[in-house]
């Protein structure tokens, strides 16, 4: 689950990492009374889930109430990238000497997390990558062991953090461990991590993505939840209780098993073809549950075939089947089903799908999940099967 800016810097100040004052506005009114409160100059932030705000004008400078008025009127309701501006965060502004990059994440090949730093920060730090990756330093993190401070701070050093900021930067570091690890976070950066003239070192953005398999330990991230911008497909989805990510290809697909519906998006993917989804409808696959993602899936617009691909363990094929004949009754379908059905009862199930006497246009059935794959891509393209 990723946070919005705002959302981020509450995080961080949970965990000590100093971030400037501010609150979050709906409107032009509310932007206003929080830069009094606060105090001027302020900056009038664009919270959407999407980086290079600065350059879509969507972070301003105010300095009294009538600049604050023109930014936030401007700025809610702005589209960025796609992304229609709701809330501003209006935050004390914040002088800035140097800009600097810091952020957590997991290696899941190294089994250790990774801390990234570097003094060249406030750009997108791919850019770094792409043309100075002596810039960035990385370091694995043991679980076990954790971040102290003196190997924060030799961290700092070795990415060339100037002597007066190293102390501040290794303190947020060894505060943005503890949000890391304490917070179950999949990512947490500050770009820029800024020191100020003053000597501080302060987080002036944050970019935070909360591990949603620990939500169980954290009641408090319901109030994240509700502010997430599901599109449409995944808010029906989610209503109906399926584990759905929406995607851009025209293939859609039903999978039985996490396991199972990664792959059969490869092999959608190695027959030239681009799956609307991923969609798991676990081990109970009955009727209900697939009329609801048949549902989902039918919902999305770009899809042009449907992949069903099933195998049975303690799902049984001839469940599925009835599920689908089912389902096809009360769902009008807009594209056709091609399926795979093998495991628990495939034979039964086969048998239930040719006796429904559903048109050969409508639904089809494979042998094998490379056969469907071909099929549901060669209709999905628009080519004649
Ligand atoms: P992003 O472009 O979406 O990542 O938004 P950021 O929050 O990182 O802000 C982008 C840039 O705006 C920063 O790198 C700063 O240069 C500038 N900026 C943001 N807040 C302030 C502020 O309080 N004072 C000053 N001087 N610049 C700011
Ligand atoms: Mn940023």
């Amino acid at each position: 689950m990723d946070l919005f800016e705002y959302q981020g810097k509450q995080y961080f100040a949970k965990f000590g990492i100093p971030v400037s004052a501010g609150d979050v506005a709906h409107t032009v009114d509310e932007s206003i009374a929080i830069a009094e409160r606060i105090g001027y100059p302020v900056v009038v932030k664009a919270q959407v889930q999407v980086g290079g705000r600065g350059k879509a004008g969507g972070i301003k400078l105010a300095n009294d109430n009538d600049e604050v008025r023109t930014h936030a009127s401007n700025i809610i309701g702005m589209n960025i990238k796609g992304h229609v501006v709701k809330r501003v965060w209006v935050e004390r502004a914040s002088d800035i000497a140097e800009e600097y990059y810091a952020s957590l994440t997991l290696d899941r090949a190294a089994k250790q997390h990774l801390l990234m730093l570097s003094a060249q920060g406030g750009v997108d730090i791919e850019e770094v990558a792409a043309k100075d990756p002596s810039a960035i330093v990385k370091l694995h993190i043991s679980p076990v062991v954790g971040l102290d401070e003196a190997t924060a701070k030799k961290a700092a050093i070795d990415a060339k953090i100037p002597s007066k900021a190293q102390d501040g930067v290794a303190s947020i570091l060894v505060k943005l461990y503890d949000c890391f690890v304490k917070g179950d976070c999949d990512l947490a950066e500050i770009n820029p991590l800024i020191l100020k003239p003053s000597g501080e070192v302060h987080a002036l953005d944050a970019k935070v993505s909360l591990d949603a398999n620990a939500s169980f330990r954290h009641p408090e991230w319901e109030a994240f939840a509700a502010t997430q911008e599901l599109d449409g497909r995944e808010q029906l989805a989610r209503e109906k209780g399926l584990q759905y990510i929406g995607l851009d290809g025209s293939v859609g697909i039903i999978a039985n098993g996490a396991g199972l519906a990664m792959s059969t998006l490869d092999v959608v993917n190695q027959v030239g073809g681009k799956a609307a989804n991923f969609l798991d409808v676990g081990g109970g696959a009955n009727a209900e549950l697939m009329t609801a993602a048949l549902e989902v899936i039918n919902f999305d617009t770009n899809v042009r075939s449907i992949f069903v691909n099933i195998f049975g363990g303690i799902t049984r094929g001839d469940e599925v089947a009835k599920g689908i004949v089912e389902a096809m009754r009360r769902v009008q379908l807009r594209a056709p089903i091609v399926i795979r059905l093998d495991g628990t009862n495939a034979e039964q199930g086969r048998q239930i799908l040719a006796d429904a006497g559903i048109p050969a246009d409508k639904l089809m059935s494979k042998p094998t999940m490379l056969d469907a794959a071909r099929t549901a891509v060669a209709i999905a393209n628009g080519k004649s099967i």
